[in-house]
């Protein structure tokens, strides 16, 4: 497989009044052609900001990347110009969000602004833009596209809009789709079909995905590989049937947890881990985990555990690092 993406130690941090918070701390992520990767966590885990670092969209100030290398598709995109990134977030690489009401002009016709986009990247009338609108719409599944184009975003359903975001999204066949937690404000049954949707779109013209989201169940319904990410750190990645197979991570014991013992409807599920993340304006020694975790020792309070490879593509950061010693701990500590 070719490579499209290589993260090496990013770091992202925030000032406010004095302090620097620490969003994003050493986190490695790759990526091949025509994959897909879940990074999942809860709020605050730094996922959404890994994203938006590698849209290169962090608004500085108050935040910077203030470490690591962004290799895509030939080049380091943390040392390119603010010009040269235009052109690659508007050709190689595009993203969606939760709420595409946000990202869509309500006074202009869905159809005017995919025309725009069209023609911000190909050399295109009027009319052969709207020609491929309907297309694109039809490809993203919305009926009567035609009519559809006249309508204004306000005319859609949550999930009609989505795909209009994905439809914008893929106008200039990028190489990665970004997806933060498209599907989170939509109802389950919508959900689904957006996932259908874009496991679709992936296998027919093979866009890379990175999916953000706090939902294991998303990552298993379309992601090659996983990276779990807590208070800025990945502590656990690897592909997604070895995740649910074999999860070492005790944060991701907890999620798989949560997942389970809270309704699929709800919309940001409750932690079965009891307490918060730290707070990463304060300096923090040792394991981040290490005031929620059911098994934390000495050395998890003062030494940082690095993340390494245990197993054949299987990287956990954790003390606990025999296998055995994990598999035979893990049953029902968080039961308690
Ligand atoms: Fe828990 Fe220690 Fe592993 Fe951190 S390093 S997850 S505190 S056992
Ligand atoms: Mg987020």
């Amino acid at each position: 497989a070719e490579r499209l993406l290589d993260v090496e130690n990013l770091t992202v941090e925030f000032m406010s009044g004095g302090s620097t918070m620490k969003a994003v701390n050493g986190v490695n992520l790759q990526l091949d052609k025509k994959e897909t990767l879940g990074i999942v966590g809860e709020s605050g885990s730094g996922k959404s900001v890994t994203a938006t670092a590698l849209m290169r969209l962090i608004p500085s100030p108050p935040g910077k990347i203030t470490n690591g290398k962004i290799h895509f598709n030939g080049r380091d995109l943390v040392g390119i110009s603010e010009k040269e990134m235009r052109n690659v977030r508007g050709n190689e690489m595009s993203m969606i969000f939760q709420d595409p009401i946000t990202s869509l002009n309500p006074v202009l016709t869905v159809g005017n602004q995919i025309i725009e986009v069209i023609r911000a990247h190909e050399k295109m009338t009027k009319k052969e833009a709207s020609t491929k609108a309907v297309e694109m719409l039809k490809m993203v599944g919305i009926p009567e596209p035609e009519k559809r184009l006249k309508m204004y975003p306000h005319e859609f359903s949550g999930g009609m809009r989505q795909r209009v975001m994905i439809a914008i999204a893929l106008a200039c066949n990028p190489k990665l789709l970004i997806a933060d937690e498209p599907t989170t404000a939509l109802d389950v049954t919508v959900q689904a079909q957006i996932l259908d949707l874009m496991k679709n779109l992936q296998q027919n013209h093979g866009t890379a995905i990175i999916m953000i989201t706090h939902d294991l169940g998303v990552v298993w319904e379309l992601c090659d590989k996983v990276n779990v990410m807590y208070a800025g750190r990945t502590v656990e990645s690897t592909t997604t049937k070895q995740l649910y197979d074999n999860p070492l991570h005790p944060y991701t014991w907890g999620l798989l947890e949560s997942q389970i013992t809270v309704g699929i409807q709800e919309q940001e599920r409750l932690p079965a881990i009891p307490g918060s993340p730290p707070d990463l304006s304060k300096s923090l020694s040792g394991c981040h985990f290490s005031a929620r975790c059911p098994m934390a020792t000495d050395i998890c309070r003062s030494n940082v555990p690095e993340l390494m490879e245990v197993q054949d593509n299987h990287f956990v950061a954790c003390h606990l690092q025999s296998r055995e010693q994990i598999v035979a701990r893990k049953e029902g500590i968080f039961n308690a």
